[in-house]
C-alpha cells in the first residue's frame, strides 16, 4: 500500500479507537507494533503509554526527534465520519491520531531512505491534554537526552489545507490553572443577613477577575484569564456554604506569568470579604510557553519551501514546550481546513494534510541530519 493511504487507514483505525490522556494503552501498544512490523527500528516505552522508536544509522552525525501526540479527549463524536469513535464519550477531536499516524508514515518512509548519518528518534507522546501532560515524563526517562533538534507539528483547522505555518520566537502561551473555593455560612435564602452568600461573592469575583488583564497587566503583554466552571448550590431557597470556580490564565512574558496568580488571590479574597466570604486560591503552572529556536525554524521553513503561510501566535498551550526545554526546535501548524474548531464534538479534519505532515517529518528529518552532520 501507498504510504499516503497507509497513513489515511492508520489514521481512522486511531480516530475509530481514541484514549484519553495517561490511559492510551492500545493506542501505545498498536503505536509499537506497528513500528516493530516495519523493522529496523529500536523500539522502547519510555513511560507506560509513551513509545520511543529509534532509527540509527550507526554513523556519526546529528539526534533528530520528530514528535506526535496520542491521547484523545472526553467528548463524545458528532462528526458524522464514518470512521467515528466506536468508544462513547471520547473522541480525537484534536488531530492527534492524525498526528500519531503521520509519524508512523514518516518512520515508514525514513526507513526506506538513504541516511547520511545520525540517529532519528520518534516520540509518540502521551496525555498532551492534561496539565501536567506527558511530555515531562518522557524527558524525565531520557528521550530528549543527546538531541540536537526537536521538530513537531499539529493538523490546524482554522488554517485552511495546503498551508504550513512555521515561526519562530513565542508560538504558543504558557497555559496555568486555578481553582478558587469561596465560603461563607450557609443559610435560608429569605434571610441572606443572617449568612454569607457565596454565590454572589463568586459572581462578583468573577466580574473583578476581568479588570485583572484589562487593568493590571502591561497591555502590551497578551495575557488571559477565563473561568470555565462555575459551581454552587442545590436548591432556589438555600444559600450555599460554598462555591468554587475554576478557570486557566495564558501569557507568554515570564514576569506576567508570575505577576498573574498573585493578581487572582488579590481580587478573589478582597471581593470575597467584601462579601463577609473568604476566598482559597489553588494555583498550578501548567505548560511554559511554545518558542521556536530561529536557526531550527529556518530550518523547518526550508523543508515547508512554498507552502509557507503566517499566523499570529495563538493564546493555546502545548506541552512539546517541555521539549524545547532540552533542544532547539520548532513545532509547526499544518493547515487541515475544517468547519469547526478543535475539541468541538463536530470536528473533522481535511485528510489530505496528513500526506503533507508526513512529508514534511521526512523532509525536516532529512534535511537535518544532512545540514547539521
Ligand atoms: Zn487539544
Ligand atoms: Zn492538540
Amino acid at each position: 500500500m501507498e504510504v499516503d493511504d497507509q497513513v489515511v487507514e492508520w489514521r481512522r483505525h486511531l480516530h475509530r479507537h481514541p484514549e484519553p490522556s495517561f490511559e492510551e494503552h492500545e493506542t501505545a501498544r498498536f503505536v509499537a507494533e506497528t513500528l516493530e512490523g516495519l523493522g529496523g527500528l529500536n523500539v522502547e516505552r519510555p513511560t507506560e503509554t509513551s513509545v520511543l522508536a529509534r532509527l540509527s544509522t550507526g554513523r556519526p552525525g546529528p539526534t533528530v526527534a520528530l514528535r506526535a501526540d496520542i491521547d484523545a479527549l472526553p467528548i463524545a463524536e458528532e462528526s458524522g465520519v464514518e470512521f467515528a469513535s466506536e468508544r462513547p464519550g471520547l473522541m480525537h477531536a484534536c488531530g492527534h491520531d492524525g498526528h500519531t499516524a503521520m509519524l508512523l508514515g514518516a518512520a515508514r518512509e525514513l526507513l526506506a531512505q538513504e541516511l547520511p548519518g545520525g540517529e532519528i528518534r520518534f516520540l509518540f507522546q502521551h496525555a498532551e491534554e492534561l496539565a501536567p501532560g506527558g511530555a515531562r515524563d518522557m524527558v524525565a526517562a531520557g528521550v530528549m537526552d543527546g538531541v540536537d533538534l526537536v521538530y513537531g507539528c499539529h493538523l490546524w483547522t482554522p488554517l485552511e489545507y495546503g498551508k504550513v505555518v512555521a515561526r519562530p520566537g513565542p508560538f504558543m502561551a504558557a497555559a496555568d490553572f486555578f481553582k478558587l473555593t469561596v465560603t461563607g455560612r450557609g443559610g435560608h435564602a429569605g434571610l441572606p443577613h443572617t449568612a454569607d452568600d457565596t454565590i454572589a461573592a463568586a459572581a462578583a469575583i468573577v466580574t473583578g477577575l476581568q479588570h485583572i488583564v484589562a487593568r493590571r497587566i502591561d497591555p502590551l503583554q497578551p495575557a488571559v484569564v477565563t473561568v470555565g466552571s462555575l459551581h454552587a448550590g442545590d436548591a432556589p431557597n438555600v444559600i450555599p456554604g460554598e462555591a468554587v470556580l475554576t478557570g486557566t490564565t495564558r501569557s507568554f512574558d515570564a514576569a506576567t506569568r508570575e505577576q498573574l496568580p498573585r493578581l487572582i488571590e488579590q481580587v478573589a479574597t478582597s471581593v470575597a470579604a467584601a462579601h463577609g466570604t473568604s476566598a482559597e486560591l489553588d494555583y498550578r503552572f501548567g505548560y511554559t510557553p511554545v518558542v521556536n529556536d530561529p536557526t531550527a525554524t529556518a530550518l523547518v521553513q526550508d523543508a515547508i519551501g512554498d507552502r509557507l503561510a503566517d499566523l499570529k501566535p495563538i493564546m493555546g498551550g502545548d506541552d512539546f514546550s517541555a521539549f524545547l526545554q532540552h533542544a532547539p526546535g520548532c513545532y509547526a501548524f499544518i493547515g487541515a481546513g475544517g468547519e469547526f474548531p478543535h475539541h468541538h464534538p463536530r470536528f473533522r479534519i481535511d485528510e489530505r494534510a496528513l500526506a503533507l505532515g508526513t512529508r514534511l517529518h521526512v523532509q525536516v528529518a532529512l534535511q537535518a541530519l544532512g545540514e547539521m552532520t
